[in-house]
């Protein structure tokens, strides 16, 4: 069933405690931003506060401005900034402060910087690892225009995920997506991670963009095709009344089938599928978990 006015069950619950304000307090001091602030999101208290398990926060590196311009996202583009060279050791400082055990560092894309700004995210993975080598590093990266060199640098850091997000099915990628990036680009890079190394790979897709379930089943197949290890599904929201329209809400109750369809029948390492699922949705804890399991 298609839902089109926003449901309840998008209802969110504004963070609070003390962890929460600590965490905030540390960011603040040290002038950083997280993509959990930045993009409001919904589970900020669920992630941070790590609840049973690690908790998890997402670093957004090299600004606040994106090279490209994808129509379903908020973040502005044009007037790239310089590198900050002092970012990837002040990420560092702050997770040791803040006692993450998982942390997400994910980025604007950077097309008009020479290697894309692949050296920085390296370098932030390796400033992390060199102060704890336990904390666990999650790498949402974007394609690097699928120049096999630029990811073989974020391999050679050696973080413990390498997601790089599909967002949508293929007949969708445009207008979803920004015309320099496409279905098979995107799993090029994440077939590059799964033959050059044993690092977990990562992806996700919004649901609720007009997509047809045979298409979701066949992105599945042709990620598992690939070899990714993880995959996550998640409502998209519009951020304005100038991006992409919701197509329909979807019921969490399908987002639980997609779940199970991609565990039982893909066998996926785990999927976190749910109305308010993000990326990076309490990453450290279903990760942990699921390496247990
Ligand atoms: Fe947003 Fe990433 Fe697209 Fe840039 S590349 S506009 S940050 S989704
Ligand atoms: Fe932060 Fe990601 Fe959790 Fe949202 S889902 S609070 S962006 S770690």
């Amino acid at each position: 069933m298609a839902y089109r006015r926003k449901p309840d069950w998008l209802k969110m619950r504004p963070p609070s405690g003390r962890r929460f304000t600590e965490i905030k307090q540390t960011l603040r001091d040290r002038d950083l931003h997280t993509v959990c602030e930045e993009a409001n999101c919904p589970n900020l208290g669920d992630c941070w506060s790590g609840r049973d398990g690690p908790g998890t926060a997402t670093f957004m590196l090299m600004g606040d401005r994106c090279s490209r311009g994808c129509n379903f996202c908020d973040v502005q583009t044009g007037g790239m900034e310089s590198l900050d060279p002092e970012e990837p050791a002040n990420v560092a400082e702050a997770v040791a402060e803040i006692g993450l055990d998982y942390v997400v560092l994910t980025s604007v894309d950077r097309d008009d910087l020479p290697d894309q700004g692949a050296s920085h995210f390296a370098q932030t993975i390796r400033e992390i690892k060199q102060r704890d080598p336990e904390v666990l590093v999650e790498v949402l990266i974007p394609d690097f225009q699928g120049e096999p060199e630029q990811v073989r640098k974020i391999i050679d850091a050696e973080p413990d995920v390498i997601a790089h997000n599909i967002e949508t099915v293929e007949r969708l990628q445009w207008p979803v997506r920004d015309r320099r990036a496409n279905y098979e680009q995107s799993l090029s890079v994440l077939e590059q991670v799964e033959r050059e190394s044993d690092i977990y790979t990562k992806t996700s897709l919004m649901l609720g963009l007009g997509e047809y379930h045979h298409e979701i089943y066949q992105t599945l197949s042709d990620l598992r095709e690939a070899d990714v290890d993880i995959v996550t599904f998640g409502q998209y929201l519009q951020p304005s009344r100038s991006h992409l329209d919701v197509f329909d809400y979807v019921h969490p109750d399908a987002f639980e089938t997609w779940r199970r369809v991609a565990e039982d029948e893909f066998d996926f390492l785990y999927c976190a599928s749910g109305p308010m699922v993000r990326s990076s949705y309490k990453a450290g804890e279903l990760f942990v978990d699921a390496l247990l399991r």
